[in-house]
């Protein structure tokens, strides 16, 4: 360890940034954190990306006597980029993965065990190959680098089984001081990062998240109105170049139809011929595109100084990935546009994605039995079960990742534990969780950047309100306040609202199967029109669980907010407490004047409220 244990400033810190890195001066920030990491403490580094974290753990490392450095790092190709970044400016560093030949790993070895070597970069999995800890407990590093630390976090990330070990197995590479790096996490995940990673007292350096030159805009409307709107904006020359962020391939296909027909556009998604990917990102970076039609596919490393407006068409699945996706404008500092349009019935894509994506938990039990009676591989399942092959696979991978099941010697399905719900539950339930938040922050009346700021604890922050968002400059959402609801859902939501009338709030599961379901309803709609509602701030919705049979179940209560309340008596559309038991009897018996009833309600309600409009 490094003796200095207190006073600023008379390190050599600033002779390594200019002399190693060439750098004139530090970034906002780093200096305090590179001084807490060479004084030996742990460090968690929350720092957008391209702010310039790998400086954090390199000049610290290089200040120190004792600096020799374990890194470890998700991915070959941000491994092969730092080792090639640190060689050109003549520091050792060299690295151990799956793409390496057995004597080049050795040659490696050899480096570190000779001290010849500053930092020594690895994937996590590493550390799981027999006697590598081993090697690396005899010769320890002095400090220990995690990039992209999210990726340990069981929260809302597909953890691969080795970051599991990791906090673990570090611990015997004490006392070396664990700097953990990342560009993502929410207060929930800093605090997961810290425990999975078993972190001595960290220092937590959570910064930089605000941007100052991006106007973020956020206007409901239907889907069918998107891409026309987004054809205006364009039409502004001032407003380009623009990425335009559609949901899926297939919307994505059709914007850029539409997009091209104006301007200079070219289309992105994983879907196409990588050469044919790499030349529409070659041409939108060398300024031959104006427009990038793309899904969220694009923009890894994308480095273009001067886009000028980044456009959703539909609401993203995270504030996480939103912040990330509208980070890539701007990036010259001169006045930038985010803007997202959105309606609740977005939210309908994304329950579908989490449906398929992380299955229902029965579902998955379904699975594991079917594995105890003796399927062994996915197909077989498939074929006992009867289920599409997409939900299996899912299924599959997120037990496995969960312990719920194994795989053995031949590659065989075997039983794992049975603890697996409890993480996975905890997983889904956070994944909703960051659907709930996008959902929020689209519906809050406080300014876009200040919410940001809050969603990522940036404590250091003065939550000033940036005064150029769309709630800053008092438009909010009446800037293209655009009738999202359709009609049919408008009476939808009206019945929705009368059935709570009477209660608190009710379990939406419940309140689906009792009033809407034996209708014909689809739970998608219904889910939909509850959303419509909260964003309407007519009801809330809240997250719950309980346990049954040792398991946690979630669900979600939803109930109708005073503003909800009032609406409904303010204007008379409610109908007295008798009446509302009368017609909701007379509607769950489904006697025939039942229809008229309705309709009596809904003609009165949509009336008024058009009118209210
Ligand atoms: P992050 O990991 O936060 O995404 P990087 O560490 O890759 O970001 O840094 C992004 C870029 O910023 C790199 O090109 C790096 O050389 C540069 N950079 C970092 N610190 C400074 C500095 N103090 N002065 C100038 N450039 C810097
Ligand atoms: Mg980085």
């Amino acid at each position: 360890m490094n003796g200095a244990t207190s006073g600023p400033v008379s390190s050599p810190l600033e002779t390594v940034l200019n002399e190693v890195f060439g750098f004139e001066a530090f970034r906002p920030r780093q200096r305090d954190v590179c001084l807490s990491a060479w004084r030996g403490r742990d460090v968690l580094l929350v720092m957008p990306t391209g702010a310039g974290k790998s400086l954090c753990y390199q000049l610290p490392a290089l200040a120190r006597n004792d600096g020799f450095t374990l890194v470890i790092s998700p991915l070959i190709a941000l491994i092969e980029d730092q080792v090639t970044k640190l060689t050109a400016l003549g520091v050792g560093a060299d690295r151990i993965h799956s793409g390496r030949t057995r004597a080049e790993s050795q040659e490696a070895c050899r480096l570190w065990r000779e001290r010849a070597i500053r930092f020594l970069f690895i994937a996590p999995e590493r550390l799981g190959v027999p006697g590598f800890l081993d090697f690396l407990e005899r010769y320890k590093p002095g400090m220990i680098a995690v990039d992209e630390a999210h990726c340990i976090s069981v929260w809302g990330h597909d953890f691969r089984s080795d970051y599991r070990h990791l906090g673990e197995r570090l611990q015997r590479l004490r006392p070396a001081n664990i700097i953990a790096l990342t560009a993502t996490a929410t207060p929930s995940v800093q605090s997961d990062i810290v425990t999975q990673l078993v972190m001595d007292r960290p220092e937590i350096f959570i910064r930089g998240f605000r941007r100052e030159n991006i106007s973020i805009e956020i206007m409901e409307m239907t889907p069918g109105a998107r891409v026309d709107a987004a054809v205006e904006i364009l039409k502004s020359s001032e407003n380009l170049p623009c990425i335009v962020y559609a949901p899926t391939r297939k919307a994505a296909e059709a914007a850029a139809l539409t997009l091209g027909a104006g301007f200079k556009a070219g289309m992105f998604h994983a879907g196409m011929p990588t050469a044919e990917r790499q030349d529409v990102q070659d041409r939108f970076l060398r300024g031959d595109l104006d427009v990038i039609v793309a899904t969220i596919a694009f923009g890894m490393g994308i480095d273009k100084p001067d886009i000028r407006t980044v456009i959703h068409l539909a609401i993203p699945g995270s504030l996480e990935a939103y912040y990330q996706e509208i980070g890539r404008a701007g990036r010259d500092g001169l006045g930038s546009r985010a803007i997202l349009m959105y309606a609740p019935i977005d939210m309908k894509t994304h329950e579908f994605f989490l449906e398929q994506n992380y299955p229902d938990p029965a579902l998955m039990d379904m699975l594991i039995d079917a594995v105890r009676a003796g399927s062994g591989n996915r197909d077989e399942i498939c074929g006992r079960l009867g289920l599409p092959p997409e939900t299996v696979r899912n299924g599959i991978e997120k037990l496995w990742i969960h312990g719920g099941l194994g795989v053995n010697d031949v590659g065989e399905l075997r039983l794992g534990n049975k603890g697996w719900s409890k993480s996975y539950l905890a997983q889904r339930r956070h994944k909703r969780e960051q659907m709930t938040s996008v959902m929020r922050f689209a519906n809050a009346s406080i300014c876009r950047m200040v919410c940001f700021v809050e969603h990522f604890g940036d404590s250091d922050d003065q939550k000033t309100p940036c005064g150029i968002c769309d709630i800053c400059k008092g438009r909010g959402k009446d800037l293209l306040a655009i009738e999202a609801m359709e009609t049919a859902d408008t009476r939808a939501a009206t019945e929705l609202m009368l059935i709570l009338m009477p209660y608190q709030s009710k379990p939406s599961g419940q309140l689906y199967r009792e009033h809407f379901e034996d209708l014909g309803w689809d739970r998608r709609r219904f889910d939909g029109i509850v959303w419509d509602l909260e964003s309407r701030k007519f009801c809330f919705q809240s997250n719950q669980t309980f346990m049954k049979d040792g398991k946690v179940i979630d669900f979600i209560r939803v109930g109708l907010t005073d503003e909800g309340r009032s609406y409904l008596h303010q204007a008379k559309k409610a109908p007295s407490p008798a009446a509302q038991k009368r017609l909701i009897e007379e509607r769950k018996s489904g006697t025939s004047n039942k229809k008229r009833g309705k309709q009596k309600w809904y003609g009165r309600f949509s009336s008024s409220r058009r009118e209210r409009d």
